[in-house]
């Protein structure tokens, strides 16, 4: 995944058309834990896909990835921003 994210802004940086609005697809979608609309906009979903299937996180965290599981910075933050308690122990 992060290999896609950054041919993304590499694209973005030189000038493909259509690239910016696509990476801000993308970062809406990182920001909102949408796994299923970040393979839509990678370059390479399928590869994306197979990547996070192949490194899924702990029981009930599907909604993060496997490198911070319930630790999720994006996660702790969307839930503090909509005023809810985050349980990270
Ligand atoms: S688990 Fe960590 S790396 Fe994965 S989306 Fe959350 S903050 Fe980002």
């Amino acid at each position: 995944m992060e290999r896609t994210y950054k041919t993304q802004m590499d694209a973005a940086r030189q000038g493909i058309p259509g690239a910016r609005d696509r990476d801000d697809r993308m970062a809406e979608a990182r920001k909102n834990l949408d796994w299923d609309a970040q393979y839509a906009e990678a370059l390479d979903p399928e590869r994306a896909k197979a990547i996070r299937d192949s490194r899924l996180p702990e029981d009930d965290h599907s909604d993060t990835c496997s490198m911070c599981g319930k630790f999720c910075a994006v996660r702790s933050m969307n839930k503090a921003l909509a005023g809810e308690m985050i349980d990270i122990l």
